[in-house]
């Protein structure tokens, strides 16, 4: 049996290209025969073979240009964008009569879509963002996409789209990583940033779900947020006019819709010198949220606070995997509301997320009184420790006692 995983892998290993992945689907064996895999379903199955045979090129003989040959990166000036975009994406397809197809692999390029996709014009649409990154040992892994998986399904759910299986999720986003492992950076130069998306791609005019959706997933080299380690502190301020999510809304999901109403906030926040803002809750103006793209914890002694999970706030995997290191590490961790007023009291505060794992926060204003909790540029001891704690566990310099990193290559 064979996935797309497996025969990325394959041809990566034995420095082989495809310009196309067939459709494949579960059930399907493959086996290389000289230049060419060939494909067949075991007897018995109810599998229809839709590629019987695929012709194999050596890297070396593609030509120049081919968006599919070794990229050319400068590794010490990664940033967080698109200049190093992975060279193929994944896409499948949703229908009513089929179900989810097996998706395959294509060049990194445009999608077809109608004007009256469902997507642009009622916004139904989800994300995801995870990240392929060396360990020390020279592994390609990926963190906890079980997590990322499950919330990918209730996001889903909550938008009323076809749920996304969990192994076709993960297999999907190894496969990515497999047939992209020459964009992911050296081990301490940055990571390979993932971005699922689910949206609903099929036309429809009068408000309802879309009659076909489109799963994919794209790629591409990211830098580190911290260079040499260091976390440079943040400074954030409480936003007190506008509201990031309210009860029984949709801010649990990483729903497309939550996200660009919050610039509006951000940009002005950042004009005034500021990072980010940091949202209060919409019933009583009292308790802490999240940040527009990260969680939030704040810490006294030994004791580190983080708003609970009811439906506004968006169940990080960095949050959930904190919570759990820190009370390994002797902290007493409570998913409580947070009042903004026992924030400016704390002794540091800090925010998590994929892309950042924990950044330290500096500053804390709130009605025109700023909280400074770090000194000099350092970061707090606390963020420090959790930054490390996490990282040397996703780059295999610590152990991983709950198999939390995943090799793919
Ligand atoms: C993605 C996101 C986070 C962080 O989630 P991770 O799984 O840790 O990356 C936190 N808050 C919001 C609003 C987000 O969109």
């Amino acid at each position: 049996m064979v996935s797309l995983t497996h025969v990325s892998a394959y041809l990566l290993r034995h420095r082989h290209d495809v310009t196309y992945f067939p459709q494949m689907q579960t059930g399907l064996q493959a086996r290389l025969q000289n230049t060419h895999l060939k494909y067949s379903a075991p007897a018995g199955t109810n599998v229809t073979v839709l590629s019987h045979s695929l012709r194999l090129r050596p890297l070396s003989a593609l030509a120049q240009g081919d968006r599919r040959t070794k990229p050319n990166i400068d590794w010490d000036s990664l940033g967080f964008g698109l200049k190093d975009v992975a060279g193929s994406m994944y896409t499948a397809t949703w229908t009513e009569e089929k179900g989810w197809d097996a998706g395959s692999l294509q060049p990194y390029g445009p999608i077809p879509m109608m004007p009256s996709a469902q997507v642009l014009n009622y916004g139904q649409a989800i994300f995801e963002g995870m990240k392929a990154q060396y360990t020390v040992d020279g592994r390609i892994v990926i963190f906890r996409p079980d997590k990322n998986a499950e919330r990918f399904a209730a996001g889903a759910q909550r938008l009323s789209m076809p749920v996304v299986p969990e192994a076709q999720f993960v297999n999907a986003v190894k496969s990515v990583v497999a047939s992209n492992a020459d964009w992911v950076p050296p081990q301490g130069k940055g990571s390979m940033y993932l971005r699922p998306v689910l949206m609903g791609s099929g036309p429809i005019l009068g408000l309802g779900p879309a009659p076909s959706y489109t799963f994919l997933i794209y790629a591409a080299a990211v830098g580190s947020y911290f260079k040499g380690g260091q976390l440079t502190p943040i400074d954030l301020i409480v936003e007190e006019h506008f509201h990031r999510a309210a009860p029984g809304g949709m801010g649990g999901t990483k729903a497309a819709g939550n996200y660009s109403p919050v610039l509006v906030t951000q940009l002005n926040a950042k004009k005034n010198g500021y990072s980010d803002v940091v949202y209060l809750d919409a019933k009583s103006d009292t308790y802490l949220e999240e940040v527009s793209s990260c969680n939030i914890f704040i810490v006294k002694g030994k004791t580190i606070k983080t708003p609970p999970l009811q439906g506004t706030i968006l169940p990080g995997v960095t949050r959930r995997s904190i919570i759990e290191l820190a009370r390994l590490r002797g902290y007493t961790v409570e998913e409580v509301p947070v009042p903004v007023t026992e924030a400016m009291e704390a002794d540091e505060v800090f925010t998590t997320g994929t892309a950042v794992v924990v950044s330290s926060v500096g500053s804390l204003t709130y009605q025109g009184n700023k909280k400074q909790y770090t000194q000099n540029g350092q970061p707090g001891n606390v963020s420090l420790e959790m930054y490390t704690a996490l990282t040397d566990i996703q780059t295999g310099k610590a152990a991983d006692p709950a198999d939390w990193v995943v090799k793919v290559l």
